[in-house]
């Protein structure tokens, strides 16, 4: 039988990251037994449900790139086959009219809690009233809902998550399953929907658990196939408090806003409730939908990590080819005004007034790419690369040039003038550098670090060699003169307003 499964989020919000976990276990599961994904929109609150929230869900979907294979389905356009079902039920005598008055209503409602129980007064009233006032009050259009007469006994299932669920069938209300203005009720619509689809597997959230009975037992009232369940467990914030706003974003979209990756909060969803069993934390989508089964879905509750998801987004960024990533890093260079809006008269213009030789993007990508969580990150790092005048981080030249600035002085001046006369290779410039350290008789950070300080104005950069090699002779030289000219002037540097040299 192929597997067909389906999403069915109402779109009374945005996609959030419980939503998009439940529909990634579907798609993956379809994906890798070849089923068929469906897509249905359960619109049926039409006051809650709004386009807007539709639009983000199907975005949200498909920038984390789950397509699905039929729909979306919306579930207002059921009302009908819903209703016909609620009748079908009526005819087979598996449901029943309750014309309870409100007040009737509110009195079972207090004697349920004050019996702990379910009372099954509506039912009693409905049974104990002739067919001919039955057809005597619909006659006199009097409003009634349907219930659900559910029968005695036990409702158990085989969960794909929990293994055996038993719920004694007393513990059940006789549910509406058509409100007095004929609209369906959530369990029926579901039902109905499910067995119009032809849905084989119904994997959703732990919070269902309680709806799964009722909606077993309607399958079974209505004579048709029960699909198999699998409920997938909570997902709670780092503090084991159930997932709010209080632990970062909810929705998916403000991830693709912060520059989160797809593939990274794709593989980040997946770990939410599901282990591969092994120590393995870094999945493309095709692995994990080789890696995935229910059988490893976790029964307890799934921990939200906001410090792993950038960690992964940072394991992908590191994957991802340069190529790819390169087009991001541009675009957000040209927005920040580091580079010239393209196709600008200022373009070439300002490339060639200040730069002999246009730095390499490419290049400083790749160098960049293993030290960056994010495209922000990455963008942060790039940025100085581009500056004519280096603003100095402040604790960068504490701790590299003013420890002991008059000997930092002493190799900078003296590296300024290795460097010229160095050949421009790695091989070359990694002699001049190192038999510097060692003439001098020190570490060879201590003549690194300033170096780096002084071609980037930060402490942290890629290897300084692949750094010198990126920048060029003219660039790199350059910094290294003005460093040389900072610190031989004592003068304030610009690095804070109020900071001397001395
Ligand atoms: N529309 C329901 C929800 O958003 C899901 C229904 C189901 O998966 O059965 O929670």
């Amino acid at each position: 039988m192929t597997l067909r499964a389906r999403f069915a989020p109402s779109p009374t919000g945005y996609l959030h990251v419980g939503g998009a976990r439940t529909a990634l276990f579907n798609w993956l599961l379809v994906r890798k037994e070849g089923g068929v994904f469906v897509l249905r929109i359960e619109d049926t609150d039409r006051e809650r449900s709004s386009e807007e929230h539709t639009r983000a869900i199907l975005h949200g979907l498909e920038w984390l790139g789950m397509d699905w294979d039929e729909g979306p389905f919306f579930q207002s356009q059921g009302l009908e086959r819903h209703k016909a079902h609620a009748l079908q039920l009526l005819d087979s005598g598996s449901a029943y009219r309750d014309f309870s008055t409100p007040e009737e209503a509110a009195r079972d409602r207090e004697e349920e809690v004050a019996a702990g129980g379910r009372s099954r007064r509506a039912r009693q009233r409905a049974d104990a009233m002739s067919p001919e006032e039955v057809a005597a009050r619909m006659e006199a259009g009097a409003p009634f809902a349907v219930r659900f007469r559910v029968p005695d006994g036990e409702t158990a299932w085989e969960d794909g998550v929990h293994g055996e669920v038993r719920f004694r069938n007393q513990e059940i209300d006789d549910l509406v399953i058509l409100r007095s203005d004929g609209t369906p009720t959530y369990n029926l619509a579901v039902v109905s929907d499910d067995v119009d689809m032809k849905i084989t597997l119904v994997l959703r959230g732990d919070d269902h658990l309680s709806n799964t009975p009722k909606q077993i037992l309607l399958y079974e009232a209505l004579g048709r196939p029960v699909p198999a369940f699998a409920h997938v467990p909570l997902i709670l914030g780092p503090d084991g408090r159930r997932l709010s706003k209080r632990h970062g974003a909810m929705a998916v979209g403000d991830y693709e806003k912060q520059g989160i990756l797809p593939e990274a909060m794709f593989n980040f969803l997946a770990f939410l409730g599901w282990s591969p069993g092994d120590d393995r934390e870094v999945f493309a989508r095709q692995e994990l939908v080789e890696a995935f089964s229910l059988e490893r879905v976790l029964r307890k509750s799934a921990i939200f990590d906001l410090e792993k998801l950038r960690w992964l987004n940072g394991q992908h960024l590191m994957r991802m080819p340069t190529e790819e990533l390169l087009p991001k890093v541009e675009a957000r260079l040209r927005e920040e005004g580091v580079l010239p809006a393209k196709g600008g008269p200022a373009e070439g213009a300002a490339a060639a007034a200040t730069d002999p030789v246009p730095l390499d993007l490419p290049t400083l990508v790749e160098l960049l790419k293993p030290r960056s969580r994010t495209v922000e990150e990455l963008v942060a790092q790039a940025r100085p690369y581009f500056l004519d005048e280096l603003a100095y981080d402040p604790d960068a030249v504490r701790k590299h040039w003013l420890k002991d600035r008059q000997e930092t002085l002493g190799r900078l001046e003296n590296l300024l003038e290795r460097l010229s006369a160095a050949e421009w290779t790695p091989e070359a410039l990694e002699g001049a550098v190192r038999g510097l350290a060692e003439e001098m008789g020190v570490g060879a950070g201590k003549v690194i670090h300033p170096l780096r300080v002084a071609l980037t104005g930060v402490a942290a950069s890629p290897g300084i060699f692949d750094l010198l090699m990126l920048l060029g002779r003219a660039r790199s030289l350059q910094r290294l003169q003005r460093a040389v000219a900072v610190l031989r002037s004592g003068k304030p540097l610009d690095f804070r307003g109020d900071e001397t040299l001395s």
